[in-house]
């Protein structure tokens, strides 16, 4: 990690203990408030639950100062994305997505956008590098693309679609600001599910937008606002305890899953191995460049079906379930939901067990396998 992230980190766990009154409590306080008191003319900082909640202003100050940029959050990562969309988008404009993405955000821009006249392009993550990106509105970049962890070049893309007048918004999810920072790359804005390793307890739902420019943030704060789609004050006060903790499961999944990455690929039970940290990768050049981490995904390609199925059932420490970032290490068969992957490929989520105990029991495993 670089200095600037330690020292980020430090001032993010401590963002509240300088202004703190004798007698308070350390941890932040969860206020469930609809309404304030609100005598007058109505000036006061807090007028309505819908419009802005003092745990959120928590949540939304510890998530600046480590994105390094203002932050509105959302109740999911979904309803981030949806906002950028909603006030970024109209009739007429174009939008690239990547073809190998999350596949819920280009549901929700063909079924939602498209009839209102958007748009939409979509491009493999790693054909970004070729794409013509003149006449786009906005260019989404997610790298590495979730589930198969191809990597485009986010300085390269930003730097041309900037010149072509396009926004340009990352999906940071699989990465987080501790892996990656693509707002220093170029990005206008970043979104993220911090449903994933950012609270990473598996118990919320959330997520955020970032932008250095108040112009492009404003927009999606005032879409929360009109819209209602708002961040329950519970959910923020847990995302921000989860947050506390962040760097140091972030640093235990992370090099875990750079050493697991290593041993998968000299194991005979796997056909391949996608990691970004990998030499073998084709976008590793580039992951080395604007990654400061690999990551906490690995895509492992079995023989087939039977063989993957049987590696996420037989191997205790690993728990079967959609979505990663959590605390348990996690696993499925990404073709299971139609993805276009390998009937094999499984996408492992390398939780935060000591590392060799999680290698001696999926070792195990493989070996039984192979
Ligand atoms: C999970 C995920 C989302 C959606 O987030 P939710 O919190 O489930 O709404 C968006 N993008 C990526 C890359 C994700 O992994």
């Amino acid at each position: 990690m670089s200095s600037l992230d330690e020292r980020l980190i430090a001032r993010m766990l401590h963002h509240r203990t300088g202004n703190l009154e004798p007698g308070q409590p350390v941890q932040a306080t969860l206020s469930p408030a609809s309404t304030y008191f609100l005598p007058g003319t109505p000036n006061a900082k807090h007028q309505y639950g819908r419009w802005s909640n003092p745990t959120w202003e928590v949540l939304e100050d510890a998530l600046a100062i480590l994105e390094d940029a203002p932050v509105a959050i959302f109740p999911s990562g979904m309803a981030a994305i949806a906002s950028v969309f909603m006030t970024h988008l109209g009739t007429g404009d174009r939008v690239l997505l990547p073809s190998d993405g999350y596949y819920t955000t280009r549901v929700l821009v063909e079924k939602y956008l498209a009839p209102h006249g958007v748009e939409v392009e979509l491009r493999a993550t790693a054909d970004y590098a070729t794409q013509d990106l003149s006449g786009f509105k906005l260019v989404f970049i997610e790298t590495p693309s979730n589930p198969g962890l191809d990597i485009c070049d986010v300085a390269e893309v930003a730097g041309r679609a900037k010149a072509a007048g396009a926004l340009v918004v990352a999906d940071n999810t699989t990465m987080t600001p501790l892996g990656q920072r693509p707002l220093n790359l170029g990005a206008d804005l970043v979104v993220a599910s911090d449903t994933k390793a950012l609270n990473g307890h598996s118990d919320v739902l959330f997520g955020h937008v970032a932008a250095r420019d108040a112009g492009l943030l404003e927009p999606v704060r005032d879409w929360r606002k009109f819209v209602g789609a708002i961040p329950g004050p519970f959910e923020a006060w847990l995302v921000h305890r989860g947050l506390e903790s962040f760097e140091v499961r972030y640093e235990r999944m992370t090099s875990t899953a750079a050493i697991l990455a290593e041993r998968f690929s000299a194991h005979p039970a796997i056909r391949s191995v996608a990691y970004p940290g990998l030499a073998t990768h084709p976008g590793h050049e580039i992951a080395k460049r604007q990654m400061t981490r690999f990551g906490t995904i690995i895509g492992l390609t079995f023989a087939d079906a039977a063989a993957a199925d049987r590696f996420i059932e037989n191997t205790s420490l690993i728990v079967p379930a959609t979505s990663f970032g959590g605390v348990h290490s996690s696993a499925e068969r990404r073709a299971r939901w139609g993805d276009k992957v390998a009937e094999g490929y499984v996408r492992l989520s390398v939780g935060c067990e000591p590392t060799e105990a999680l290698w001696e029991e999926i070792n195990a495993v493989l070996d039984a396998l192979a």
